[in-house]
């Protein structure tokens, strides 16, 4: 018997109706904020993402020669994909373009509840402004995306790379140290970052102020750490505004500055911005994004971009924890022809309820009334149109409300209109 390979799983009907719903929320979401859907290949020139993440991102991957030798690799975000698609053939549009996409990804990650091999990104990139209403205008739409698939427990941190690099040039650390600690500080292992910071010869006190400075969401302590940093200090004055757009004009309160937000990736620059479910545990990461650079190092011509992808199966997973009550959709119609002399009428009353698009089975089977009866509840149809000989002498069938029990007889030129009333 085969198996699926690890890292994968298989959608039944009742979860492909859940990961329906969650990807309707979003895509309206998206449109609502005037985004235009997009979609690239599932997968790349492998190059496209070892050139600004180097060759180390080869064992984070799937890549593979095809036949002609060429060196691809399938798709493991679709931020360098998409801008690779603007630089190609979308520079000359009107800015600011406003994409987004749902699609698959692929990375070589070890298997746990809400990693996967295979799973989806939602996402979008902004790209031709980074004005602090357009950067909270992202992070609102965002935030908004997972509310309004139904989540109730969500936490918006927002940090900012330029002043996390000034805090480090501050501690004077060296652009090795700094790679070094990153990972330490998105990891939040902080006894691991104390140990690294004190072998670069930082002293107790120093190190204290360096976890209370990352660790901190007060603006002030903050501002009095960079303050003569020209560059940094309009990075914090755009932060504030931010901050306070999202409260005034998008009533989202509850978002907190964190400068420990890192990114995984290593080409976001300014504002950045991650969103969790702590109904998750270990991978409570729901979504991430901010302002990145691509463009350039793709040959095309400089224009700010930002952009976030939501982790799609894991907003599902933090969906099921919080017992979420998706939406069924149930079957309209079954209809059960009585006999086989009345085969001919069944499927013509069926494929006028479905011109009308109404969802419509009918049994394929020949059963009797009670087997057939007995599926069509097995597969929640909402009601069952019985053809029977006597009925069709009266152009009439009978519908049967399968929640009550209760039976009429109908017209069937009056079908349409009746279910219309
Ligand atoms: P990243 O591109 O790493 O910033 O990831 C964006 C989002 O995708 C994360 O916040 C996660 O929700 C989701 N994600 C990343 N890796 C995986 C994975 N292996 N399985 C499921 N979701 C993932």
């Amino acid at each position: 018997m085969f198996k699926k390979p690890r890292g994968t799983r298989d959608f039944s009907s009742e979860e492909m109706q859940k990961r329906r719903y969650v990807e309707d929320t979003i895509r309206k979401t998206f449109q609502n904020f005037g985004y235009q859907e997009i979609q690239t290949p599932t997968f790349e020139n492998l190059e496209l993402f070892t050139m600004k993440s180097g060759e180390e991102i080869i064992e984070e991957i799937y890549s593979f020669e095809d036949k002609g030798g060429r060196k691809l690799a399938l798709r493991p975000e679709l931020t360098a994909p998409v801008i690779r698609f603007y630089v190609e053939k979308l520079q000359m549009e009107a800015k600011p373009l406003k994409l987004f996409y749902i699609g698959n990804c692929y990375r070589y990650d070890r298997p746990q509840k809400g990693r996967y091999r295979e799973f989806t990104q939602a996402g979008c990139e902004l790209i031709g402004t980074k004005t602090p209403e357009a950067l909270a205008e992202l992070i609102a739409m965002a935030y908004f995306m997972l509310k309004k698939t139904g989540l109730k427990n969500i936490n918006l941190y927002i940090g900012d790379l330029t002043l996390l690099s000034t805090i480090f040039q501050k501690f004077n650390l060296s652009k090795k140290q700094q790679e070094y600690v990153r990972p330490l500080i998105d990891k939040e292992k902080w006894g691991e970052l104390k140990d690294a910071l004190s072998d670069f010869e930082l002293n107790d006190n120093e190190i204290d102020d360096f976890i209370e400075i990352i660790q901190t969401s007060d603006l002030e302590k903050i501002r009095k750490k960079i303050q003569e940093e020209n560059s940094a200090k309009k990075q914090l004055e755009k932060l504030i505004k931010i901050k306070r757009i999202l409260v005034e004009n998008f009533q989202i309160t509850n978002s907190e500055i964190k400068m420990s937000i890192v990114r995984g990736l290593d080409y976001y620059t300014g504002t950045v911005f991650e969103i969790e479910a702590p109904v998750l545990g270990a991978e409570k990461q729901l979504c991430g994004g901010g302002t990145y650079q691509l463009i350039e190092l793709f040959g095309g011509k400089e224009t700010p971009t930002s952009g976030f992808a939501v982790g799609f199966d894991r907003t599902i997973v933090a969906l099921e924890e919080e017992e979420k009550d998706f939406p069924t959709s149930k079957l309209d119609f079954f209809v059960i022809p009585v006999n086989n002399q009345v085969l001919d009428e069944a499927t013509e009353i069926a494929q006028k309820l479905r011109f009308n698009n109404y969802s419509v089975d009918i049994d394929l089977k020949r059963r009797n009334m009670g087997k057939a009866l007995k599926y069509a509840d097995s597969k929640n149809a909402k009601k069952t149109i019985i053809v029977g000989p006597e009925e069709l002498e009266k152009q009439s069938v009978t519908i049967k409300d399968m929640e009550t029990g209760e039976q009429k007889m109908v017209k069937i030129s009056k079908i349409i209109d009746k279910l219309k009333k």
